[in-house]
């Protein structure tokens, strides 16, 4: 009997013809779909998103009432443990909105703790810090930071990705062969545990929440601030664009440039295709 590779598996045609043939242009002329209609529909979504946000976020904004929100937050706990800690607890944030693809069907049934908190704390230029609420973006960081003259060395490249699922979820970026993955540009994190006790967790302080945050998806508590290093941003990078033509040459090549950390602020590999 010929084993078949999952791309030659015969695939049995489905549905009615209309939609046979939907679906044949969808497949075979894909290219022709995304330029005369996914990228102008995503161009429109997008400029509306932007200016949405800066208003949303110009109305929410309310980085003097950080503690209250802090408190407004332990506040849905405590009603959460009187109500008898019956449900599990999750973020109140839909899933929509979140750049994962998965759908968090567990939002359904668990407690949602509202954890509103979007603003830019306060940036400390002389100790090169930045403290930050965990639903503050990397667009809206790198426009407040970047007119000053810093960055976060780390900047994951989409705009509405958040410090907060960056760090409970995972970050990275193509400067990360220098300064590590998103957690290892953080000082400290302030969270919000099942208990409602608020935790500064640093290398001095709570040490082993400290390390076990990143990647812990928010098992450990709700992130409510981080703080995170900056360094100065230069103005221009200069680009050396390096084609090979092969995996091994590839492999071999990234992981050169990698390792030269004088040369290279960022390292970063398209793949097009075997060869
Ligand atoms: C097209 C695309 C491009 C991407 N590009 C990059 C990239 O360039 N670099 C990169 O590093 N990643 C990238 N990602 C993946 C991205 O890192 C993850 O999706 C990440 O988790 C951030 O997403 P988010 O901010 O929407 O967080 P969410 O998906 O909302 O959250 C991630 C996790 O953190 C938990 N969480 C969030 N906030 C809190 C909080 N305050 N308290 C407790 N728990 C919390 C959530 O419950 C969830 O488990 C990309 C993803 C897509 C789909």
């Amino acid at each position: 009997m010929t084993k078949l590779v999952p791309s030659e598996v015969p695939v049995k045609a489905t549905g009615d013809p209309t939609s046979r043939v939907v679906e044949h242009i969808l497949t075979h002329y894909r290219g022709l779909f995304a330029t005369l209609v996914l990228l102008p529909v995503s161009a429109l979504y997008g400029a509306y998103v932007s200016v949405r946000d800066r208003i949303v976020l110009s109305l929410k904004s309310a980085p003097a009432k950080h503690d209250q929100k802090v408190r407004r937050v332990i506040g849905q706990i405590e009603a959460w443990k009187r109500d008898g800690c019956r449900e599990k607890l999750c973020t109140a944030r839909s899933g929509w909105k979140s750049m994962s693809e998965l759908v968090p069907k567990y939002k359904l049934s668990h407690r949602k703790i509202d954890i509103s908190l979007y603003d830019i704390l306060e940036i400390d230029e002389e100790r090169r810090l930045l403290r930050v609420e965990p639903l503050a973006t990397m667009g809206q960081i790198s426009r407040c930071l970047v007119p000053r003259g810093w960055t976060l060395p780390v900047v994951p490249e989409l705009d509405d990705l958040t410090v907060g699922g960056l760090i409970m979820g995972f970050g990275v970026e193509s400067s990360s062969h220098k300064y590590g993955l998103i957690q290892h540009i953080c000082e400290s994190f302030d969270i919000v545990t099942a208990e409602g006790k608020l935790l500064r967790c640093s290398p001095s302080e709570n040490a082993d929440l400290f390390y076990l945050i990143p990647w812990s998806h928010g098992t450990l508590g709700f992130l409510v601030a981080v703080q995170l290093r900056i360094i100065p941003a230069k103005k221009y990078v200069r680009l050396h664009y390096r084609p090979v033509y092969s995996l091994d040459d590839m492999v071999d090549v990234f992981e050169a440039e990698s390792r030269n950390k004088e040369k290279n602020d960022f390292v970063e590999g398209l793949v097009y295709s075997r060869d």
